[in-house]
């Protein structure tokens, strides 16, 4: 038995070593071209010149964002990256969240909404402000314009739930069933598009177990798709570690 799991994790880490090189060689290999070409002439084309080079930009911007990701992640796995749980605002949590996403959203003509019934959170407040921005970026990026983007808070037995409700093209139970994995897409040419590594809720889920949490998504195809986490609920009445004046919400 020990053998066959060694042997599994063995093929896991060669899977990533795989995987983590074809990520990293299409943005070389495309950008690799681009420059010949303008080394063949096209740099003196007023035209195209400049073409080649911004895709030369663009595919080492994605390589760069693969790169961050890849550290991130494993910064997170062997416990490197500093986790420091305790009481949090969930308003305060909101408003931060809300002030980094709402431009973003409304770019796109998405309306995004809050709902919050509990007021204490026992997590990593920046840690959990990555993984909703993560939701909410995904559902800007794979919904349609126009579309509604709920994050909803809710509590039950000591736990708080966080919840991001899209009405977007939904995830279909077979590619849902593997959406946390590593470099795992629905489709991996739009996310690519779209400047997604597919490493985004591999991040996620390794933030959410870090701090003893638990992360899932439910999805309707056609009809929308809601990412949810869940950590320990701090008590019912404000903690006195916040200062009042803290909370924008009053
Ligand atoms: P990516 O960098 O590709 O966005 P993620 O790990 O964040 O990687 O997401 C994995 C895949 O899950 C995405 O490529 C996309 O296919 C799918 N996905 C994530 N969020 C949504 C959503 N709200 N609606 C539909 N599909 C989604």
């Amino acid at each position: 038995k020990d053998v066959t799991s060694v042997n599994r994790l063995e093929r896991v880490r060669r899977d990533f070593i795989t995987n983590v090189s074809h990520e990293l060689r299409t943005p070389v290999t495309i950008a690799r071209a681009n420059a010949e070409t303008l080394m063949n002439g096209a740099i003196k084309d007023e035209v195209y010149g400049p073409r080649f080079l911004k895709a030369i930009h663009r595919n080492m911007e994605r390589m760069a964002q693969l790169i961050d990701d890849l550290l991130n992640l494993s910064r997170i796995e062997s416990g490197r990256e500093k986790i420091e749980l305790e009481f949090v605002s969930v308003d305060r949590l909101l408003h931060q969240v809300q002030l980094l996403m709402e431009d973003h959203a409304r770019n796109k003509q998405h309306r995004l909404t809050f709902h919050n019934t509990h007021p204490v959170v026992f997590c990593d407040e920046k840690a959990l402000e990555r993984i909703l921005t993560n939701f909410i970026d995904n559902a800007i990026k794979y919904c349609p314009s126009g579309s509604l983007i709920q994050l909803n808070v809710s509590s039950r037995k000591n736990r708080v739930r966080f919840s991001v409700t899209d009405n977007g093209p939904g995830i279909s139970a077979k590619h849902l069933a593997r959406i946390f994995e590593r470099f795992y897409r629905v489709d991996k040419g739009r996310s690519r598009d779209i400047g997604g590594t597919g490493l985004g809720l591999s991040i996620v889920k390794n933030l959410a177990a870090a701090m003893h949490g638990k992360v899932g998504a439910d999805s309707i195809e056609g009809e929308g798709t809601t990412f949810w986490c869940e950590f320990p609920a701090g008590p019912r009445k404000s903690h006195q570690n916040i200062p009042e004046t803290d909370l924008p919400f009053g």
